[in-house]
């Protein structure tokens, strides 16, 4: 376990990383980017130790994967143990409990009490891609309809499913048929403004739909309830809810892609919860399983049945070793109460990130939900112009002062905040000061 302090003891990156940058830049495909060129030799909590031995802050968790914090207790001995007595038979050719017991986990943790079944994939593109085939294969329909600023993957149908074409689209076309994309429900940015914006996306939802789609032709909508990689934009409320009923009024698989938000990130263990929304189809991964490749597929048991048997697998899928993780981190979230954890220092987040705001203007909205939340920076508060200079600075000054951060959004202009679970609450508060600082160091050039 790594000291839950940080400390710098070189430049970042250090000369160690930096040997090692080099090397990979000669063995490693340019087209893999790295936010932060820092190797790490070793990592836990809240904390990420790199070779040249600076601790840094972890406020990216992997990208909301490792939620119960890097190498955690349960997930190393269930781990161990798991890998010691088999690593691998392949699911579709013999079976094993840990992948039923996940099953049966994501069958009790995900909304609703109805029947249900699971399936299990190695990454949340895959997960994504096979909800969609078990919602076209059990409608028998084929178009499938994703909102503005989304994100499900980089595989040729998540491609298509995703907004944004730099970088995850561009010069890969052609993409998948039959998807279609609706308006997404931004109250920040809709433009009549927040009150109308639930009533106004859903209108237009519907209506585009039936104009260009047809009903009759839709299997799914898919649909973040916090959209990740596009800015962490929490739909308006109401939005999901009437998303979700009207596609059960026509037939159609509802898809809620909590693949970034689900197991506790934002104070529930999925976020569909806060809206009361209960999912045909919810797609999982990331935190599902401390960092161990493992994504899920949990939905109706009508559903999940109909396609005929050996139509879903894969050879890694439900991996016994990512299965023997995901029992340990799930049980981390629930003796550790990760959900009330995650509620309670969000609001701490919310709070300073509110003081923040009310200092600098630049700071034009603060979202999200537990400790999945995100600023957006832009260079005029009236006319909200979206600013990722600024944004890409104080991102670089966090990375020189030892606070791993990410950025993401359509524009370029959303700073995120998305520590581990587990990390303590100084730890956070120290991060939130060297985020502060980097902000006011970035404005002052
Ligand atoms: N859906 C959502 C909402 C995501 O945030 C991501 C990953 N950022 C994916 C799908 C794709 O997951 P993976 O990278 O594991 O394929």
């Amino acid at each position: 376990m790594v000291a839950q302090n940080a400390q710098l003891v070189t430049a970042v990156p250090g000369p160690g990383s930096q040997a090692l940058q080099e090397r990979r830049l000669r063995a490693v495909s340019h087209a893999v980017g790295t936010g932060l060129p820092v190797f790490i030799d070793e990592a836990s909590g809240g904390i990420l130790r790199d070779v040249d031995g600076n601790q840094l802050i972890d406020f990216a968790s992997g990208i909301a994967v490792t939620s119960v914090g890097n190498s955690d207790p349960r997930v190393v001995a269930r781990v161990q143990e798991q890998v010691a007595r088999f690593t691998h038979t392949c699911f579709m050719v013999t079976a094993y409990e840990p992948y039923v017991e996940v099953c049966e986990l994501l069958n009790e943790l995900t909304p609703g009490t109805h029947e249900k079944r699971s399936a299990l994939f190695n990454s949340g593109a895959e997960a994504v891609e096979n909800a969609v085939k078990i919602a076209r294969y059990a409608t028998g329909r084929q178009a499938v309809v994703a909102f503005d600023h989304a994100y499900h993957g980089r595989t040729n149908l998540t491609m298509a499913l995703t907004a944004k074409s730099m970088p995850y689209k561009s010069g890969f076309a052609p993409f998948a048929g039959e998807i279609y994309r609706a308006p997404m429900a931004y109250p920040y940015r809709w433009p009549t403004g927040a009150a109308a914006c639930a009533d106004e996306a859903f209108d237009a939802f519907v209506s585009q739909v039936h104009t260009q789609v047809g009903e009759q032709n839709t299997a799914a909508v898919i649909l973040e309830p916090i959209q990740g990689e596009g800015g962490f934009i929490v739909s308006a409320p109401g939005f999901m809810a009437r998303v979700a009923q009207w596609c059960t009024d026509n037939g159609i698989v509802f898809i809620a892609d909590e693949i970034q938000t689900g197991f506790c990130r934002t104070g529930n263990w999925f976020a569909s919860e806060f809206e009361g929304v209960v999912p045909d189809l919810i797609t999982t991964g990331k935190a599902i399983a401390g960092g161990l490749p493992l994504a899920g597929v949990t939905g109706r048991a009508d559903l999940m049945d109909a396609v005929h048997p050996g139509g879903l697998g894969g050879t890694y899928g439900g991996n016994p070793v990512a299965c023997a993780a995901a029992l340990g981190a799930i049980e981390t979230m629930r003796v550790d109460d990760l959900t009330d954890r995650a509620a309670r220092l969000g609001e701490l987040l919310t709070s300073r990130l509110q003081a923040l705001a009310e200092r600098y203007e630049v700071i034009g909205d603060i979202r999200g939900r537990g400790l999945m939340q995100a600023v957006e920076i832009v260079s005029d508060p009236v006319a909200k112009t979206p600013d990722p200079a600024v944004t890409a600075a104080v991102n670089a000054a966090c990375h020189r002062a030892g606070l791993l951060t990410l950025t993401c959004g359509s524009y370029g202009n959303v700073f995120r905040f998305l520590p581990s679970l587990v990390i303590s609450e100084e730890l956070l508060d120290q991060g939130i000061g060297i985020f502060e600082k980097a902000l006011a160091e970035a404005l002052a050039r």
